[in-house]
């Protein structure tokens, strides 16, 4: 709870880093490494000393030795489960219902841990659930779950969800739910909408509403299996495309539920901008009531009727780590330039944000463009750095450790 209401304190943009526990797989031995090498590639370099901050820290022969701290929101050690990193995720939830758009994303090299903590280590190895086993559950089925706990509390039919599934890859945006894409890869359709601001043209996605957890679980795993529709999908590893899961709530607020505290006038405000400039949506038959309202004391009523949309995003971004480019070629020289080119925007822009720069520079690449509503303004983003302790991944943690230190 301490933890939670600091968090609250620092502003829209909060990182945590989680360390990994050493795996098997840290020790498989590269071809061309020497024992000892190997041997000091397994030892461990990076730790979680308290709960703020984590250690770096490693002297190798012939290199200069690092012991650097890094100080972030939360930092969660390897034995810290599911269970407790979503605690921490929660609040946001309640945030999200408040009326603010939200974001959760991973960052970190492939193998750090992004897709075990974003979804969890059965999901995507098996595309559904092999056990009953809740507990290894990772934070898109939680936070969807804590949604649908929170929205049982309002009164029935006042909210409801919309969920859209995207792979980001080569810089184009992969429809998964779409239904006319069968075999065949295609970019992102554009529409225009007219907003508060003028007009924008925003990614026209294919939404689907659910009306529980399960429900959204499911048309993920649809999501994820029918990536094998797209060839290029089926050839890129998760490890180089990023999953962008976006939940639209939408619920119907009367104006006259508002006061006229300053308070009050605030959040009035807020949800004002957030239905001017929203993403197009189906006609939903609870979004019609308006047009139905027939006395002059009903349409009154009806004129107060505000439909307000939020925002979750939820992102397993792909892997960080810089590929070498020497030899790279032709398709794999596009792919790596891609990951750097759209992981370098998303850093552009968490760096203007940072800055409180005037612009920020959301339309350099599709994957920030995807999630500008959730980024920035008074959206809240949580980044999750997602770290390996070992020497062999060295270079690529202090890369994030770096990336969410900027971003802060
Ligand atoms: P990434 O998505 O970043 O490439 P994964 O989430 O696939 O990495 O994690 C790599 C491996 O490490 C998987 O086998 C995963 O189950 C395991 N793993 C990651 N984080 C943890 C953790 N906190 N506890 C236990 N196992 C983990
Ligand atoms: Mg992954």
């Amino acid at each position: 709870a301490l933890h939670n209401s600091l968090v609250e304190l620092r502003g829209n943009i909060r990182v945590h880093c989680r360390i990994r526990p050493s795996l098997p797989f840290d020790h498989a031995a590269g071809h061309s490494v020497s024992q000892e090498r190997h041997r000091n590639s397994l030892e461990n370099v990076a730790y979680a000393i308290d709960d703020e901050t984590v250690l770096v820290k490693c002297s190798r022969p012939g290199h200069a030795p690092i012991n650097k701290t890094f100080q972030f929101e939360r930092v969660y050690n390897a034995t810290e489960s599911q269970d407790t990193v979503f605690a921490d995720v929660a609040p946001l939830l309640t945030s999200l219902l408040d009326g603010y758009n939200v974001c959760i994303m991973a960052y970190g090299q492939t193998g750090s841990g992004k897709t075990y903590t974003m979804l969890g280590p059965q999901l995507e190895e098996n595309l559904a659930f092999v056990n009953e086993d809740e507990s290894e559950l990772g934070i898109i089925p939680r936070a969807t779950q804590e949604l649908f706990r929170l929205i049982s509390e309002k009164p029935a039919g006042s909210y409801w969800v919309e969920v859209s599934v995207v792979e980001v890859y080569n810089n184009e945006v992969f429809d998964l739910l779409a239904k006319d894409s069968c075999g065949k890869v295609f970019g992102i359709k554009r529409d225009v909408v007219t907003t508060r601001e003028g007009k924008s043209d925003v990614p026209l996605l294919t939404y689907e509403t659910v009306a529980n957890a399960s429900e959204f679980l499911h048309l993920v795993i649809k999501g994820l299996q029918l990536r094998v529709r797209h060839p290029t999908l089926v050839h890129a590893h998760s490890s180089r495309s990023h999953l962008v899961v976006t939940l639209t709530i939408t619920t119907i607020v009367s104006g006259d539920n508002f006061g006229t505290s300053w308070e009050d006038e605030q959040i009035n405000q807020r949800l004002n901008k957030e239905v001017s400039c929203s993403y197009p949506q189906k006609r939903d038959s609870r979004s019609t009531s308006s047009s139905r309202a027939s006395s002059p004391a009903q349409l009154e009523a009806a004129e107060k009727l505000k439909q307000v949309k939020t925002r979750l995003q939820l992102v397993d971004l792909a892997g960080s780590e810089c590929v070498g480019m020497s030899g790279v070629t032709g398709a794999a020289l596009r792919e790596t330039s891609c990951i750097n080119r759209s992981l370098s925007a998303l850093a552009d822009v968490l760096g203007a944000i940072a800055e409180q720069r005037s612009h920020v520079p959301y339309r350099n690449s599709k994957l920030t463009h995807l999630l500008q509503d959730s980024v920035g303004g008074d959206a809240k983003l949580l980044v999750m750095l997602c770290i390996s302790p070992s020497q062999k991944y060295l270079t690529e943690s202090m890369q994030s450790l770096g990336f969410g230190t900027r971003a802060r």
